[in-house]
């Protein structure tokens, strides 16, 4: 063979190793999105935070003028088309009782009214939403092709410190219970309103965790079969809560401080700890939960309005309800915060999968109760591009599957094992003692 012949078909078989590279990249690249829709129709998605009642109240007001669930836009983020489209098997409808419920008293009735609410949606789609309490209850809809809707109380004080009231929502198939929202209750420390001008974690830490009367909430809780929710809580209400469950816990919608530092945030510890109990977090989907830039810009927003804040705080000392007026006329003229990438969102996932293992991650977006989700995420019928993006990072199947459900489907089933464990122990009768 002559020299120019070899060169020409080493050239030749060149060309064609170039060309069918080409042709090879544009059918990978659609297998990529065929098998991520495929894994992801497949798979069971938790999603173990959205605020759906809360927008319904906000975006309509009065109950009785609360749209319809069925309808597109009937909430923000989250209505049946797009549970569908978003391949949601299992949504946590939160039953958020307001901070101010805690001062006003009716916590618990505006608790049960809620929940009622939510039963009331799922009963007026049968065919496509079933009301769910258990794991069992999760594969079931699943394999019948529909939504299992769960809930899970966010804030503590609506069960107003009776162990009789956190039975009783047990028993309405509540599941979880974030022990705090943004207030700290009689027994247990917040990690606060870091929204706040003036926030300072100090005002938050009255107990330094919880009390004797939380402990027994979080006993009680084992025993009954519901999840324990650490979002929200301090940093001290963490450890007491990792010191005193029976069974793991979780964070429903916390995402990483180390990307992201805000104190709803957990660190790369609280995540291991809670990892090493068979717990998982469920990362939140909002904007300044994911990036850091978003918080820094948060930040020097509030520095500016501080001495505004502060100024109008003291101005209205003797009237309450008017301080709190102008206060909220400050803070709605805060400019509305910029949604940052969604593929932060992964970030996070793959963070805690590097420090924790790949058992100890899932999603608990937070949709209808942020004010910012990311660019590429606005709502719940965008979660099958976070399957896509897992496996375009060469995560396996199995791994995926693990983190849209199956991670939190383990650490549930283990709540309700630990339960039946406890099946000959007493119901609790702590109460909290009357101040001396
Ligand atoms: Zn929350």
């Amino acid at each position: 063979m002559g020299g120019r012949r070899m060169i020409n078909v080493r050239l030749t078989l060149a060309v064609c190793a170039a060309a069918a590279a080409a042709v090879a990249a544009a059918p990978a690249a659609e297998d990529l999105a065929a098998r991520a829709a495929r894994l992801h129709q497949a798979s069971i998605v938790a999603d173990t935070h959205e605020d759906v009642p809360e927008d319904m109240g906000e975006k309509w007001g009065a109950y009785a003028n609360w749209h319809d669930i069925g309808e597109p836009g009937a909430t923000k983020e989250v209505d049946i088309p797009r549970l569908k489209q978003g391949g949601v098997t299992a949504p946590f409808f939160a039953v958020y009782v307001p901070a101010s419920y805690a001062e006003s008293g009716g916590s618990a009735r505006y608790a049960l009214d809620l929940s009622d609410l939510i039963d009331g949606m799922v009963a007026r789609h049968p065919g496509e939403l079933v009301g769910a309490a258990s794991v069992a209850d999760i594969r079931r809809a699943k394999a019948e092709g529909r939504i299992a809707v769960l809930k899970g109380i966010e804030g503590g004080h609506a069960i107003e410190d009776s162990m009789g009231a956190l039975r009783g929502f047990y028993r309405l198939g509540i599941r979880y219970m974030t022990l705090t929202h943004t207030n700290t209750n009689h027994w247990a420390d917040s990690s606060g309103n870091f929204f706040a001008p003036d926030y300072a974690a100090a005002t938050y830490q009255v107990h330094h965790g919880l009390t004797d009367f939380g402990r027994a909430v979080v006993r009680e809780m084992n025993r009954l079969g519901m999840m324990v929710d650490v979002s929200h809580a301090s940093v001290e209400t963490i450890d007491d809560v990792l010191e005193s469950s029976r069974a793991p816990v979780f964070a429903s919608h916390s995402s990483c401080r180390a990307l992201s530092n805000i104190p709803r945030n957990l660190t790369d510890d609280q995540i291991k700890r809670i990892a090493a109990q068979g717990g998982v977090v469920m990362v939140n989907v909002s904007s300044i939960f994911l990036d850091q830039a978003a918080v820094d810009r948060f930040q020097a927003e509030l520095d500016r309005i501080r001495p505004q804040y502060l100024a109008t705080k003291e101005q209205y000392k003797d009237d309450p309800a008017r301080r709190q007026q102008e206060l909220d006329k400050i803070m709605k003229g805060l400019p509305k915060r910029a949604p940052s990438d969604w593929t932060k969102v992964v970030d996070h996932i793959e963070h805690v999968i590097r420090i924790a293992g790949p058992d100890a991650v899932g999603l608990g977006t937070d949709f209808d109760g942020i004010p910012d989700p990311p660019a590429g995420l606005e709502d719940v019928s965008k979660l099958p591009r976070i399957t896509e993006e897992l496996l375009r990072r060469g995560h396996s199947d199995d791994e995926v599957r693990k983190v849209l459900g199956e991670n939190f489907l383990r650490f549930f089933s283990k709540v309700e094992e630990v339960s039946r464990s406890l099946a000959s122990e007493p119901p609790s009768q702590a109460q909290i003692p009357p101040a001396p």
